[in-house]
């Protein structure tokens, strides 16, 4: 899943502030999970603007709104309805739900309410790990599972490094080394030989901060055409 998290209020405040009509849009999927743009969210964040608003003598007219999912065009069609009618739009999805509205309602103006951060997963409640960097060439076959890209600190793809302590990372004794969660993996696997393999340079062409990637399934394209 995506992870966000809350832009401070005060920010979001600010990116608001010359407005008189706003739209609150919340997304149904990732930050729901993550409890920072589902409806609860779109409703808390509304009354907070309002009670800013009203402190400040400002009006503000609020318009509160959740659908499915924000990053697909057709759960994000009905927003055309009324988004003409708003100064601008508050998104409270990730990045790809905050995009998908600016380019689909141009020139609306639309804000992020959330600073989208990584690929990862709750491991309990309220906390949320990195566990994939999208690197477009994926190595968990060969590491036990365990995402040497995301989860080490410096994304070492031959074995740890030598600041490995007692299962930890050396950048803080806050995370575990994922190269030593890889060799536990192996060895209760009986896979220790692929400790043994040096890999190659990593094709990072294929990672982020190459181009926009894009990916492109021929029989949907076809069945569209
Ligand atoms: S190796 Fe790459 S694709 Fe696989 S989990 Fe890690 S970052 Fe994601
Ligand atoms: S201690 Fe382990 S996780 Fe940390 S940078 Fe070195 S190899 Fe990576």
């Amino acid at each position: 899943m995506i992870v966000a998290e809350s832009k401070p209020f005060k920010e979001i405040y600010e990116l608001v502030k010359d407005f008189s009509k706003i739209c609150i849009i919340g997304c149904g999927d990732c930050v729901t999970v993550c409890h920072t743009g589902g409806q609860k969210q779109v409703e808390e964040l509304a009354l907070k603007l309002r009670i800013a608003a009203k402190r400040d003598g400002r009006e503000l007219e609020i318009k509160e709104e959740t659908v499915l999912r924000q990053c697909e065009q057709e759960y994000v069609e009905p927003v055309g309805n009324y988004v003409n009618d708003y100064d601008a739009v508050v998104s409270i999805a990730c990045g790809v739900g905050v995009q998908t509205l600016a380019e689909r309602y141009t020139p609306v103006r639309v804000v992020p309410g959330l600073n989208t951060t990584f690929m990862g997963a709750p491991v309990e409640p309220g906390l949320f790990l990195e566990r994939c960097a999208g690197c477009g060439d994926c190595v968990l076959d060969k590491t036990g599972g365990f995402c040497p890209v995301s989860r080490c600190s410096k994304s070492l793809l031959n074995g740890p490094c030598g600041g490995s302590m007692g299962g930890n990372c050396e950048v803080s004794e806050d995370i575990p080394c994922v190269w030593s969660q890889i060799y536990a993996q192996l060895d209760k696997q009986q896979m220790l030989h692929y400790m043994d393999d040096i890999r190659p340079p990593k094709n990072w062409s294929v990672s982020t901060g190459s181009s926009p990637r894009k990916l492109e399934i021929k029989h949907l394209q076809m069945e569209k055409e």
